[in-house]
């Protein structure tokens, strides 16, 4: 059954956006491509499970209804913190009582306006993020009261120090190795990063409202490891492509209501299951992704492999498993205690940045056998060195183990879909033989 929606748009809200001091004209236009892509790339998908309503809902106001929230809690001067990275503890802005929004930019429309400034041949997503903010194309860009940025790799921390000058941009170092000195530092962080919130809000987070906002986290992201548990069934009650943009909308959305309602979905995705309602082809091949993170609206690689005879049930990214795997302990008596389990599940984030990393390989491989999956593809975005490195070693364990393998690289750009395709649609072949 196809959803019934005959013109799926992005609603407009010109006014709140010139109140931000966006480009209206520009991103108008970006709005109608918004609501373009997303029509053709998910309202075509047969038998989408009902709950996507909500989902489809959050994209519709993606520019309006949840920005009014976030206005609504700057009146309330609560702070709003753009974030890039998976490493910015999230928690300690709920326990302040802010609105925490993942900025990564997944889109290629502002790359150019960035290349204007920022070298030609650095990671998309920089170059996609830092040029929403100086294209003034970003109404949660524009509304945020300071962005953390962070030194994961090079061409991040690099570009913080330009985009400070456009919005106030402070920096967590993030650890390169993980020996207990690294613990260390990055507990250090920690706390820095909550006195940081605690001087702008002037008010100190208690432990209990630190207790608080960790099990709202933990929540969501239980919520997201209960969907991707679903999607190991065989066959899978959701598209890859439904899920993945699930992963995108939880850095943005209001953490409690998106809980409830991925767990609405996943009732319903126990259902589906019970009754043998798969939402693919059951000759679909299952295919594992990972590598970097695909943020919204990047959907490229998804939909190529879902167009294809595969699809995506599993994404070891940090729009994917690496968010949501690990919960903190709850455990604390004071709030020392509390800090440190928090950077300890922090600790656990296997980004390719660190050096060695042979966690993310044991993790790659649990994820391919729970998973279900026939092959893995691994995804990097262009000039992402660390990852596209790091898929070497990936390559040599998966080649042990017989487990097919395919590393691409790419950009938001649609130039390289035609060969994308051809590689994608040969390896799916080669792993149903
Ligand atoms: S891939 Fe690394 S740098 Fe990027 S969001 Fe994840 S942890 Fe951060
Ligand atoms: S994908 Fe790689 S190069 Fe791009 S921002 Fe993340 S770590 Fe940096």
């Amino acid at each position: 059954m196809k959803m019934e929606i005959k013109h799926f748009e992005v609603k407009s809200y010109p006014e709140m956006w010139k109140s931000l001091g966006m480009d209206v004209g520009r991103f108008e236009k970006m709005r109608c491509v918004l609501g373009d892509i997303y029509q053709t790339t998910y309202l075509t998908q047969e038998n989408r499970p009902e709950a996507m309503d909500y989902f489809n809902w959050i994209v519709s106001e993606i520019h309006g209804g949840r920005i009014a929230e976030i206005l609504d809690a700057k009146k309330q001067k609560r702070p709003v913190v753009g974030t890039f990275c998976v490493f910015i503890p999230e928690e300690i802005v709920i326990a302040a009582g802010g609105v925490c929004v993942g900025l990564c930019g997944g889109s290629q429309g502002p790359v150019p306006d960035a290349e204007k400034v920022l070298p030609r041949n650095i990671c998309p997503m920089v170059k996609s993020s830092y040029g929403f903010k100086i294209a003034k194309v970003c109404p949660y860009f524009q509304a945020v009261d300071f962005i953390y940025g962070e030194t994961t790799c090079d061409a991040k921390k690099k570009t913080w120090e330009l985009l400070d000058k456009e919005v106030p941009t402070y920096v967590m170092e993030i650890p390169q190795m993980k020996r207990m000195r690294d613990r260390t530092l990055w507990m250090e962080e920690v706390k820095d990063f909550k006195a940081k919130i605690e001087e702008i809000t002037a008010k100190e987070i208690s432990f209990d409202a630190l207790f608080k906002a960790i099990t709202i986290i933990n929540e969501k992201r239980s919520a997201l490891q209960r969907l991707t548990s679903l999607r190991y069934h065989n066959p899978s009650p959701i598209s890859g492509k439904d899920a993945l943009l699930i992963e995108q909308i939880s850095f943005f959305d209001e953490p409690v209501r998106f809980t409830q309602k991925v767990n609405e979905l996943c009732d319903e995705l126990d259902g589906r299951i019970r009754n043998g309602i798969s939402a693919m082809p059951e000759s679909s091949v299952r295919i594992m992704v990972s590598g970097t993170p695909m943020a919204m609206p990047n959907w490229k690689i998804h939909n190529i492999i879902e167009s294809s005879g595969g699809i995506v049930v599993n994404e070891e990214s940090c729009i994917g498993t690496r968010y949501f795997k690990d919960l903190i302990d709850e455990n604390s008596n004071n709030m020392d205690e509390m800090l440190l389990k928090l950077t300890e599940r922090y600790m656990k984030i296997d980004c390719s940045c660190f050096t060695p990393n042979n966690d993310r390989i044991e993790q790659i491989l649990k994820e391919y056998g729970d998973s279900n999956a026939k092959g893995i593809l691994h995804y990097s975005l262009q000039f992402c060195h660390t990852y596209n490195i790091e898929a070497v070693k990936i390559k040599d364990a998966c080649d042990k183990q017989g487990i097919p393998f395919l590393s691409i690289e790419s950009d938001y750009s649609p130039e390289d879909i035609g060969q994308l395709r051809t590689r994608v649609e040969a390896f799916i072949e080669q792993v149903k033989v």
